[in-house]
């Protein structure tokens, strides 16, 4: 039996992060020397796990807050913005106008959480939205800040704001956070009793994600700064025990096999 060794920069799950379930089943390892982002603190690999209980997949431990700070120092230029500015503003803008029409309403109180390239939250206030981006990246907040938009350098944890949002969008960030179920209590904390709120992720339940993995090419197992695999009925499950009522599935055009699910509080 080998002995597994875990670095300092890895804090590990002593529960499911969703249910607090304690039994695990070993879903394999991947590498993730190669990612951009990695650096000596890290360990070599990815070990991923299912929850016995809710069938939940997560990586076996989360960053620990000094190696998270080193790896929010990379910029990614495709979190960046100025990066296909146009393409992005069109795939925006669809989205945009499909969360508008389940509003019946294109005014209000967007929140972007992990606004990135802009491209969402730009979109949004050219739209007529009020609009704020945060992000925990500094430069994304700082590019959106000289043009003009209000965005913030914060977590949707620390984030602070006493009014209530009409859209809070969460698009590839469910995923990166350690605590999935404590982003969505903020959230509802965040979002006015009519709101909506928007999550995309990658997909596991897709015949796209299912087409990467047979092919050994799914870059979503090495990506070193996702903690959850989701699926989109483990999602509902869990947007359900958080207050929330799923209204809306659609296929993302961001990214590779990934879904938006649109709910509404209960
Ligand atoms: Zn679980």
């Amino acid at each position: 039996m080998s002995t597994i060794v875990h670095t300092s920069a890895q804090v590990v799950y002593a529960a499911c992060p969703l249910c607090d379930g304690a039994e695990f089943v070993p879903l394999g390892e991947s590498a993730c020397r190669n990612h951009p982002a990695w650096s000596a603190e890290l360990p070599d690999k990815l070990r991923w796990q299912g929850c016995r209980a809710c069938g939940h997949v997560f990586t076996e431990s989360h960053w620990s807050d000094s190696a998270l700070a080193a790896i929010l120092a990379v910029q990614h230029a495709h979190q960046t913005p100025g990066t296909d500015v146009e393409p992005a503003r069109r795939a925006s803008a669809r989205l945009v106008e499909r969360l508008s029409t389940l509003r019946a309403s294109f005014q209000g109180r967007w929140l972007d959480v992990g606004c990135g390239d802009g491209s969402l939250v730009t979109t949004a206030a050219e739209f007529g939205y009020d609009t704020v981006g945060i992000d925990v990246r500094e430069e994304s907040v700082k590019r959106l800040v000289e043009f003009g938009y209000a965005a913030t350098k914060s977590s949707l944890e620390d984030f602070r704001d006493v009014r209530g949002f009409d859209v809070i969008s969460l698009c590839d960030v469910l995923e990166h956070v350690p605590q999935p179920k404590r982003a969505l209590a903020r959230v509802q904390q965040l979002l006015a009793p009519h709101g909506l709120v928007l999550i995309s992720c990658p997909n596991m339940d897709s015949f796209a994600w299912k087409w990467l993995d047979s092919r050994g090419q799914n870059p979503y197992w090495s990506e070193l700064e996702h903690h959850h695999n989701f699926g989109r009925e483990r999602l509902h499950a869990l947007l359900a025990e958080s207050g929330f009522e799923p209204c809306h599935f659609a296929v993302s055009e961001r990214y590779r096999a990934c879904m938006e699910i649109v709910a509404r509080r209960r």
